[in-house]
């Protein structure tokens, strides 16, 4: 299952695709290219998927996790454009932009790469590296551990970025750094 996966792209697109219309799927896809097909397919083994909302759909539609626990996102002042449901692995997308698909599967990383928690809330480079941080990709990225891993992520994933982008001038930092030999190491590497 995995060589296949490895040799085709668009399977690895079409695994963690899931409820997505052909025309979500048009959109959604070359934004998950940017990424690495290795760190799509730990993704895929982590069993994490992106699920775009329909028109009108709200996360606790959609969301049988924010639904038991009665969090009530689609109220939110500023609805959020999109989510990481860590219970359930899962992405949702209200804006298909590129910066929301990046940030959310950036957190979708984090958690596969922490086997089911966000590997940036316990490695050690990853938090040295946000504690030493005198610059950051964006200001989001100094709001914590979590935010930082994923705006690093996203700027770590070049199409994300436009050329203007302050990401592209900052991206060689710590993170980015402790995130390439994140994604180089086993999937089950136990916190140091
Ligand atoms: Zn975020």
């Amino acid at each position: 299952m995995r060589s296949s996966i490895s040799s085709r792209p668009n399977d690895v697109v079409s695994a963690l695709l899931v409820d997505a219309s052909e025309c979500d799927r048009v959109t959604i896809a070359p934004h998950l290219d940017a990424y690495p097909t290795p760190l799509l397919e730990r993704l895929v083994a982590a069993d994490c998927h992106v699920r775009p909302l329909r028109d009108g759909e709200r996360y606790r539609d959609a969301s049988p996790a924010l639904r038991r626990l009665g969090v009530d996102v689609d109220v939110w002042p500023v609805p959020s454009p999109g989510l990481f449901v860590v219970e359930e692995r899962t992405v949702y997308l209200r804006a298909l932009t590129p910066m929301t698909i990046g940030q959310e599967v950036a957190h979708a990383i984090d958690c596969a790469l922490g086997d089911g928690v966000y590997r940036s809330g316990f490695d050690p480079q990853i938090r040295s590296a946000f504690a030493a941080a005198r610059a950051f990709v964006t200001p989001y990225a100094a709001s914590g551990l979590d935010e930082y891993f994923a705006e690093c992520v996203r700027a770590y994933a070049d199409r994300l970025n436009d050329a203007r982008s302050p990401c592209r001038a900052r991206r060689a930092s710590g993170c980015t750094r402790a995130i390439r030999r994140c994604t180089r190491s086993s999937p089950r590497s136990s916190p140091a």
